[in-house]
This record gives structure tokens, sequence and C-alpha cells, in this order.
């Protein structure tokens, strides 16, 4: 059996760490076990759905390294799920409703001051012929709920029925399904809930592995008696633990908040979103794998914590940094050149830079230092001036080889008797306009002597 997974999230807004976290474990579990990766999109809410979203999603997970062996949308199967109503309803299993809202809500009440579980009583399947003539010529028309299979003759009578299964994440997991409503899987005005649609094509796609948020583990009781009810076996299920924000709140796609969309921008490297989305929450250590076969030899669902992880966006920056440290000049050449980087000084700058940068981007602010000059001179003392033009004086004839620093450095120490800060803070803040930054041992080659004798205060 071919490993298929699929990922599925509704086209309403862009993906967030959170959605990506879900994309990469699917993404990665394919990888591990030779699998085919479905991207589907739950559109069945047409109005709330936008291509431009899908779109955009697809974008996302290319930029992270997913790339689905087949795309597909819901919007496009309608007829599919419709075939699937028709046999639930031919086995009884699918029945028309006619309570509004309100009614329902009242009747939970009832029944939480009657100390019974606010469920679905079912009274629909007691309706008769005239009582559903006359909500007929009233104009209402049925949702249809699914018929769980939690009684043994009387539907009005459930009975504790325990659906189990060995959760990839959770280990053994069971939902009573005497403490669930009938699922509601069509509305009023004919439109699918995400429910059945999910059912159908995980059976259709041939999908062998769910692997999902544990806000659905609810729905996963719903969901294999509805594999079961249309003869499907139901396949494996995992459901990891979802991400907060550090002070607890969930994310959601429609705020936009930590959207793929906005790190990249921040100029985060899609491994650090990818190995921070993934190893959160886990019993691994969180570290920046250099790629996703690099993550996917870290992955293991079953060490994935059961409760929800706090994600802190400081640490991507953290991980940020230490990929760009290690990122050799091959990786790093051509999106230099798109910023401007180029020509024979671009690998050894590169190279003197790498270790200083928060995001890629920064590289041109050092790259403009280098070339241009500081963007503002440096304020000095009259000491350090004086100071300064003594240790310009002794700047070293070209050419220049690797120890021309180490050779400068000892002359002005030899000149002026300083050494230590004293001696390399104007230096540096004379050469490149800051108090840190690369080693100006890896600068000042760089610049060469005339660029060099061009910051003299
Ligand atoms: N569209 C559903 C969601 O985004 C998919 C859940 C599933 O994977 O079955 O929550």
């Amino acid at each position: 059996m071919t490993v298929t997974v699929r990922f599925a999230p509704s086209p309403t807004g862009r993906i967030h760490i959170g959605n990506a976290r879900t994309a990469l474990f699917n993404w990665l579990f394919a990888m591990n076990n030779k699998g085919r990766f479905i991207q589907r999109f739950d559109d069945t809410d047409i109005a709330r759905s936008k291509q431009e979203f899908a779109d955009s999603i697809l974008y996302d997970l290319h930029w992270l390294g997913i790339f689905p062996d087949a795309t597909d949308y819901q919007s496009r199967r309608f007829e599919i799920y419709d075939a699937a109503v028709e046999k639930l309803k031919a086995a009884r299993l699918l029945y028309p409703c006619y309570e509004t809202p309100e009614e329902l809500d009242l009747r939970r009440k009832v029944r939480r001051t009657r100390g019974l579980p606010p469920v679905y009583g079912r009274e629909a399947l007691t309706l008769t012929t005239e009582q559903v003539a006359e909500y007929r010529s009233d104009g209402r028309r049925p949702h249809w709920r699914f018929l769980l299979p939690n009684f043994t003759s009387d539907p009005q009578q459930p009975e504790r029925t325990e659906v189990h299964w060995n959760d990839l994440v959770r280990g053994e997991e069971t939902v009573d399904l005497a403490s669930l409503s009938d699922p509601v899987l069509v509305r009023e005005d004919g439109t699918y809930l995400y429910t059945l649609p999910s059912v159908v094509d995980d059976i259709d796609m041939g999908v062998s592995h769910v692997i999902r948020g544990d806000d659905h583990v609810t729905n996963t009781g719903v969901q294999i008696s509805i594999f079961k009810a249309l003869g499907a076996e139901p396949p494996v299920f995992g459901h990891h633990n979802l991400l907060t924000t550090t002070t607890g709140e969930g994310l959601s796609k429609r705020s936009g908040a930590l959207s793929i969309e906005s790190l990249r921008e921040d100029g985060i490297e899609p491994m650090a979103v990818a190995s921070l989305a993934v190893l959160v929450g886990t019993s691994e250590n969180v570290t920046a794998a250099h790629d996703l076969n690099e993550l996917a030899g870290h992955f293991d669902p079953a060490a994935t914590s059961k409760s929800a992880a706090k994600f802190d966006p400081d640490e991507l920056f953290v991980l940020n940094r230490s990929l760009l440290h290690h990122l050799s000049f091959e990786e790093a050449r051509d999106r230099l050149m798109v910023l401007g980087i180029s020509g024979d000084k671009a690998e050894p700058f590169w190279m003197a830079v790498r270790g200083n940068l928060d995001r890629l981007a920064d590289a041109v602010t050092w790259w403009r230092i280098l070339s241009e000059g500081p963007p503002e001179p440096a304020e000095f003392s009259g000491e350090d001036r004086d100071f300064l033009n003594q240790a310009f004086d002794v700047l070293p004839e070209e050419p220049w080889n690797g120890t021309v620093w180490k050779d400068w450095t000892g002359k002005i120490k030899e000149a002026t008797g300083r050494k230590g800060k004293p001696l390399f803070m104007p230096l540096r803040l004379a050469l490149t306009g800051r108090t840190a930054g690369p080693e100006l041992s890896d600068l000042l080659p760089l610049m060469g002597r005339e660029g060099t004798l061009a910051r003299r205060p």
C-alpha cells in the first residue's frame, strides 16, 4: 500500500505557522515512507473560499519546500458527495431535520436543566408525515443528520459506544459516540459541511494516513463511523498538538498573525520556519535543520506532546541566524546577486559578514558600508581623532596579504601606545560607522588601501 497523505486547508486566508506545521507533518511523513502528498482545498464554503488564497497557500508550501504530487478542490467534486449522500439516505443513515437554530438551542437548555447531555435528541426521527408536510408547507427545508451507530435497536436509546483508534501521535484514543449529537452533513440550502466531503475524498483519493490538528479528535470518532457506513476501511489517524502564541492564544488564519507570508517578508528563512514548526512541542531539541531531508530524520509524530505548544517568534530569529551563519557562498550566491552583491568580492564578503546577519537582506547594509563607507561618519573626541590620524599614517602599503590587519594594528600599537578596546573601537567606528560587526581583519582587505584611507576622519 502506498502511503498517501493530504493537507486540507480551507482557502479562506493565508496559512500561518500552525497550518504549516500540519502541512510539514504530512510532507515529512510522506518523505519518510516514500509516500504521496495530496494538496486538497476544502472549499465547500464557496462564499468564504477564494482562489487567490488557494494560490497563496500553494506558493507558501513551495517556499517551504513542499511540492504536492496532486492538487484538488472540493468545489469541483460535488457530484461525488451527492452520490455518497444518496447511499447514506438509502441506508437510512442520513435523515432530514427541520428544527431552526433557536429551537435547537431551546432543546439543549431543556436537556441541561433535566441533567441530560446537551446532544441532539433525534426528535426528527419521530416526526409524523403530517408534521413533515406542515413544515414543508411553511417553507422549511430540511438539513440532514448522520445517524451515529450508538444504539442497539432504538435510536432514542443511545448507549455508550466506543470508537477506538491507535493515534500516530497520541496513542490509544477513544471517543464515545453516545456523547455526541448526530452530525449535520448537509445544510438546508444543500451545501456541505466539511465532515462528509472529507471522508468521501479520503476514500476516493486512497488516503492512508490522516494527520491533522488535535481540534479534530472528536470529529475522528464521527468520521470513522462514516467511513464504515460507506463501506470503507478508515485510514490511520494522527492528531498533533496545536500551536499557541506565547500568551496562550490560538493562531487564526483570518487574523493573518504569524502568516507564512509575513514571516517570509520579515526575512525569515524557510528552514527556520520549518524547523520550529516541526520541532516545537516535541521531545526533540529545536535546532535549525539545513533542509527538509535533515528535518525528516528528526521527525517522529509519536514524539509530539499532547498539550498545546507555545510558539515564540523570537526563536525564529535564533534559528535564522544559525542558518545564515552556516549558509555556504554557493547556496547564497544567487540570492546575493538579486540584492546587487556580486563580483570578485562577493564570496570573501559573504564569508566575512554571514556570521553577523539576522536576515540575509541585512548583507546589503554591510555591502554598502564596504563599498560606500558608513552612511553617517562617526563623531570622535579630539583625542580619538589624533589617535586615528596617527593610525591612518601607518597604514601598510599595498600589496596586502592576509595579515594586513595584524600588521597594521601592530604598527598602531607601536606608534600610539594604545591597545585593546581604546585601539579597536575608534578604528571600527571610523571604518564601519558601527560599534559591532564582522571581524575587521576580514573587512579591511575588502575595503582596500584606498577605501580605507577614504575613511580617515
Ligand atoms: N479543512 C479542515 C481543516 O482545515 C481539514 C481537516 C482535516 O484534515 O481533515 O481543519
